[in-house]
């Protein structure tokens, strides 16, 4: 693993520089992510790198000189959803072939799709892997000056930049990676393919984004890692993951952590025993567990039972009785049979998580799960998802009906999608709640209000203002 070297973000900055310097008028940038919170936070870079350039907030990519796709490789229909918006950006380039259009990110981290945007994808100027995330200046400027197409992906195993500029979504809420990579190879993931080895930042640099952040008010901070709980293994001081949540909550302020993936295998008592004595962190954890099977979780090469996940679970909610609990569930594994898809709808009555991600198993090239035979016909798949769902939706319900009558901190966000008389919150489980707009005044945004929970959706919970 390589760390980059202040000398080398120096020289990132010297082209942001110049990239700022060439331009003649006004120019613009549009940053479209698919995927997962990383990817956001690597979106996040992006925006701030071309704002150093000088480049400002395009509204749509109509009016972008500078598209960035942002893509994801997990599944197949995410591959395909950029492949599309890719391709619609192809008029744009006709009508203004001077417009730059980049794609970076998990899917052009694979050298299959590599080859499919040099051939089918022309107006395509640049490519970048997510290793080469920090270089996108340099690239930048060399197709800008020499107008060549630029295609950059690096083969080694990853690497940790600091000090590049970010461009924050929100000012509420924050993304912070604390490692990049994963090492785990879970047979059917193509995550440690296109995102490397397990590295970590290191804790004074994650402590400093911390106390900076919360310094700007910001009042949710999510620690990022595809398996937090690995967090420090690879750094020379002895700092754990339960050992960085500790100093973060530390810090003076009024804020909330969250963090996301903890792996089954590696989340330990240590971890719990530090959440449930700590006083900002949020009274939630995500635990994907994939499969109720013990079979199918070690073709999937999980490292746990089901058993030993129902043991951690049971200590969660011993220590902390109202934790809110969600997960992961891939149904449609190669070789899941009927009953050990009904092993997985067992443990999710007895369990019962507050809500899950549920994915229809997607065969990814390079991994061992897609060379498995007994491959499962999408329409068993398809059908199973629509058990799974049945059963979760119930059981989500169930749980956000026990809710009505508390009174929740509630951190507010914004606007409702969708109805605009409302303002959408997260509670502490991160469970969504919307309150009407006119009990609130604007500077409330953004900040901790308490509400009062009145009514129960499946998927979200309705509160009025408590004074
Ligand atoms: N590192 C995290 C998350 C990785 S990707 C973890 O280990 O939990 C997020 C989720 O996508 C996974 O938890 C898994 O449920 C799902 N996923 C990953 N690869 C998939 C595939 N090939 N098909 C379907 N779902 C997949
Ligand atoms: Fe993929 Fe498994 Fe790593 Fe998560 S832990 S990113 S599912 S290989």
């Amino acid at each position: 693993m390589k760390r980059i070297t202040a000398t080398e973000i120096a020289t990132q900055y010297e082209y942001m520089d110049k990239v700022r310097a060439l331009a003649g008028h006004e120019r613009r940038y549009f940053v479209r992510t698919f995927g997962c919170q990383q990817n956001e936070a690597d979106s996040e870079q992006i925006a701030g790198m071309c704002e150093h350039m000088g480049y400002l907030p395009a509204i749509s990519p109509d009016d972008a000189d500078l598209i960035i796709v942002n893509t994801c490789a997990v599944r197949e229909h995410a591959e395909l959803r950029a492949l599309s918006v890719t391709g619609q950006y192809k008029k744009l380039k006709a009508r203004k072939p001077e417009l730059v259009i980049c794609i970076c990110g998990c899917m052009v981290t694979q050298d299959s799709r590599v080859s499919d945007i040099k051939r089918s994808y022309p107006y395509v100027d640049l490519l970048f892997g997510t290793g080469m995330l920090h270089r996108f200046p340099e690239l930048l400027y060399e197709e800008l000056t020499t107008r060549r197409r630029r295609f950059a992906v690096d083969d080694t195993d990853g690497c940790i930049a600091e000090g590049l500029p970010k461009k924050r979504e929100s000012r509420s809420k924050a993304w912070v990676s604390v490692m990049y990579g994963c090492n785990n190879f879970c047979t059917y993931c193509v995550v440690p393919y296109v995102r490397g080895r397990e590295r970590s930042r290191n804790p004074s640099d994650i402590l400093d984004e911390v106390r900076g952040l919360v310094a700007d008010g910001c009042r949710e901070i999510t620690l990022l890692g595809q398996n937090v709980n690995s967090y420090g293994r690879d750094l020379d001081d002895s700092c754990d993951f339960a050992d960085l949540v500790s100093e973060i909550d530390q810090i003076d302020g009024d804020f909330i952590i969250r963090f996301m993936t903890s792996h089954p295998k590696d989340a330990n008592r240590k971890l719990i025993d530090i959440m449930a004595s700590s006083k900002k962190c949020a009274r939630q954890f995500h635990l994907p567990l994939q499969s109720g099977s013990e079979r199918v979780l070690s073709a999937m090469n999980r490292r746990y039972t089901p058993d030993e996940y129902l043991k951690l679970i049971e200590y969660m909610r011993e220590v902390m009785p109202n934790i809110a609990i969600s997960s992961d569930i891939i149904v449609g594994f190669p070789g899941e049979s009927d009953d050990e898809f009904n092993e997985t709808l067992e443990l999710l009555s007895k369990i019962r998580f507050d809500m899950i991600f549920s994915f229809i198993y997607s065969p990814r090239v390079g991994t061992p799960a897609a060379k498995m035979e007994n491959q499962i016909p999408e329409e068993i798949k398809s059908a199973r998802m629509s058990r799974l769902l049945e059963l979760q939706n119930q059981i989500s319900y169930e749980k956000n009906l026990c809710e009505v009558g508390k009174v929740e901190r509630v951190l507010l966000e914004g606007e409702s999608r969708g109805d605009s008389n409302m303002l959408t919150g997260r509670a502490d489980s991160n469970k969504l709640v919307h309150i009407p707009r006119d009990e609130v005044s604007e500077r409330q945004i953004g900040e901790f209000v308490r509400v009062k929970i009145t009514r129960a959706e499946p998927f979200a919970l309705i509160g009025e203002l408590e004074n």
